[in-house]
């Protein structure tokens, strides 16, 4: 057979990943990007990447802590081999990382600095300075032109991926890709692609991510016949620098280092905040939450942030949503070090010193945990087969997604810095899988799919041409996107209401049709953006309709998904016997909505574009669900009859009590 050929669409960490190890396999790759790799929106990491490391091992971590504080704070809404294996795989690739010259910080005695993310009790998080993803993809991009000058690696920067190429019988063949320069056509014969494409945060207009996350790619393979998975859940930071042209994120390493959350007690309290006394601040983070603090995971920091400025009136300001983000007791010379990054990016935006004054912050839509679906094929060991041709595969045989675009890895909530690690440990381990998913394909149908390329071609032209002589229209594309980030942000975010999401799913449906009105101001044929983004506009009203849906059907609370009409009440009582009583009755509804919600969310592209919605059980077998309340004040008693249940059932499988972790994993 001749050598296999394979196709990435992607060159932040996952596609990098993914390119490097194929090559060091032996396989040819062609890698296809909108942007220079080194553009991609990887660049833009901050924080770090999670692994457990010999520090936090002195203090009783390891990789099953890291699995489990992944599978609690996505609150238990991920498959769990995939995960285990990620966690278990987290040291070597902070090692490999290290080896191939990432700066990370190190401590005087020269070993790699540490610091603590949200969601966990550890410092478990690597970091360079606050540049940890450009260090990261510049590192990777380096492997990936020394395979290029082998040969190895061909690059396609400044081309757009249209679609994948399918043969009769269903299986991926290729893709069919535009040259964003001269806008020429070109088809892609592949033993496999990979779509490593990143997030889909345009959607909702302003957002942390970059100006390419418009999720086009996904899209495209959706419409295809791809299944998106968990598509609801959608984080939103709860650090973000507000802007009117984009929200700029102010990592969690801010509070990684001590920074503190807090708003003044007076509503819109006109004082200096550094003339505010302490007796008269709310930490409001540190009070309901005193064992994770500042660090709780994002969607509840998120929801605390929100809920104190727009139900409790404390917002900073009276006009504007914002709450302060304290550094100014962390020493300058510390911050310089660890944070530079990041708070020049704050003195830039705002003209004042974070070192100084303390920061106003309010959430932002930051990442998108659903994504393609993916399979996997578990090992007997409880973690995933490395080699099978199932991990990481759509369920379109030879088409595979790894990185923020696949839904695997952090469920209904992702903790920080994890995600760098899903992107380098999804790129790396798919990569044997696939090569032996080729030779499942075989020549003679690589070569009756040319008829394919050709007709895949003929479509996309003819798509292209039409938008093009659509000069007449009386839609402005960037005027919609506009009204559909508005909308987005307004129902689908951090509070989410039955009634408002089916009036807006009704609405984005009139923008896409408003969308087929669309006129492009650039008639030319040359670099036009103009054509290049209407078409991705395009492309966001089926995600947004299976976000709107997805999140209309799961009436629940779970991870980033809220709806006040679903909520888990609190425990109001004082009186020790009611407050037993009100305790078993939240116990036992959260075991109805387990039973009843638990499920991955799987959405296809029906025959009108609109999605058909159906729901795949969760693998639990590692570890049983359990109310996820971080240590909040007052939820005692359920953590107390809880545990009665789990003992009474014996609940605690055989690889939990195995695990030398398990006595500490309730959190
Ligand atoms: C500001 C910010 C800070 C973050 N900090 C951290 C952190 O500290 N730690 C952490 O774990 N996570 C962090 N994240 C999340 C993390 O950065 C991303 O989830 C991760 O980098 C995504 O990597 P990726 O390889 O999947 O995709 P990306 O890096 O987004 O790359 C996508 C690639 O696909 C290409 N592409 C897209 N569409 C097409 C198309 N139609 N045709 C051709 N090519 C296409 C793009 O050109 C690009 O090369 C942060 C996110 C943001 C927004």
């Amino acid at each position: 057979m001749a050598q296999p050929r394979v196709l990435v669409i992607g060159g932040g960490l996952a596609g990098l990943s993914a390119t490097m190890r194929l090559a060091e396999l032996g396989i040819n790759v062609d890698l296809v990007s909108l942007v220079p790799v080194k553009r991609s929106h990887s660049v833009c990491a901050q924080g770090g990447i999670n692994s457990v490391n010999s520090l936090t091992r002195q203090q009783g971590d390891s990789e099953w802590k890291h699995f489990d504080d992944t599978i609690y704070g996505g609150d238990f809404l991920q498959h769990q081999p995939p995960v285990k294996e990620m966690a278990d795989w987290g040291p070597r690739i902070v090692d490999l990382m290290d080896r191939l010259g990432v700066p990370f910080n190190r401590t005087p005695e020269g070993f790699r600095d540490q610091r603590r993310f949200g969601g966990t009790l550890f410092k478990r998080t690597a970091f360079a300075g606050a540049t940890t993803g450009q260090q990261l993809l510049y590192s990777l991009d380096e492997q990936v032109r020394r395979w290029e000058v082998e040969g190895k690696v061909k690059k396609w920067e400044f081309w757009d991926f249209l679609e994948p190429v399918l043969d009769d019988a269903g299986r991926c063949r290729g893709a069919i890709c535009q040259d964003l320069v001269t806008m020429q056509f070109r088809a892609f014969p592949a033993d496999a692609v990979i779509l490593a494409t990143g997030g889909c945060g345009l959607l909702y207009g302003r957002s942390t991510m970059s100006m390419v996350c418009t999720g086009s790619a996904v899209s495209r393979a959706y419409r295809a016949g791809a299944w998106y998975g968990n598509g609801e859940f959608i984080q939103v930071h709860p650090t973000a620098i507000p802007g009117a042209d984009k929200l700029r994120l102010m990592s969690e390493s801010a509070r990684g280092e001590g920074g503190r959350v807090w708003v003044p007690k007076t509503p819109h309290d006109p004082r200096d905040p550094r003339d505010i006394p302490e007796s008269e601040r709310s930490y409001f983070l540190e009070e309901r939450y005193p064992k994770y603090g500042n660090l709780v995971p994002r969607d509840i920091a998120t929801r605390e942030i929100f809920d104190i400025c727009t139900n409790e009136g404390l917002s900073v300001e009276k006009d504007r949503l914002c709450v302060y983000l304290d550094l100014t007791h962390v020493p300058r010379e510390t911050l310089d070090r660890k944070l530079g990054g990041i708070l020049e990016i704050y003195e830039k935006f705002q003209g004042v010193d974070p070192r100084v004054v303390p920061m106003k912050i309010f959430p932002a839509v930051h990442y998108s945990m659903g994504g393609l679906w993916v399979d996997y094929e578990k090992s007997s060991s409880g973690g995933l087969v490395e080699g099978s041709p199932r991990n990481q595969q759509t369920n379109i045989p030879g088409l595979y997604a790894i990185g923020e675009c696949d839904y695997q890895y952090h469920g209904a909530n992702r903790l920080g810095a994890n995600s760098l690690l899903s992107c380098i440990f999804s790129g790396l381990f798919c990569a044997p899988g696939v090569i032996a998913g080729c030779d499942a394909g075989g020549k003679k149908a690589a070569e009756e799919s040319s008829r394919l390329f050709e007709s895949g071609l003929r479509r996309e032209e003819e798509r292209h041409r039409a938008l093009l002589v659509r000069t007449a229209g009386d839609e402005n594309p960037y005027d919609l996107h506009q009204q559909l980030g508005n909308l987005m942000t307004r129902v689908a975010t951090v509070v989410r209401r039955n009634e408002q999401l089916a009036a807006a799913y009704a609405e984005v449906c009139s923008l896409e049709e408003r969308w087929r009105r669309c006129a492009v101001s650039d008639s030319g044929n040359w670099t036009n953006q103009n054509v290049v983004f209407t078409k991705s506009l395009g492309d966001m009203f089926p995600l947004a309709k299976l976000i709107l849906k997805g999140a209309l059907q799961r009436d629940e609370c779970r991870g980033a998904h809220y709806k006040p009409d679903f909520a888990m009440p609190d425990i109001h009582a004082t009186d020790p016997a009611e407050k037993r009583r009100e305790a078993e009755a939240w116990c036992d509804r959260f075991e109805a909505s387990t039973r009843r919600w638990l499920k991955s969310t799987v959405a296809k592209c029906g025959p009108e574009g609109e999605p058909e919605i159906s729901y795949q059980d969760v693998d639990t077998s590692l570890m049983p669900p359990r109310p996820r309340l971080y240590g909040l004040v007052g939820g005692e008693e359920i953590e107390e009859v809880w545990k009665e249940r789990q003992r009474a059932a014996g609940v605690g499988g055989d690889a939990q009590k195995g695990s030398p972790a398990y006595a500490g994993a309730t959190s």
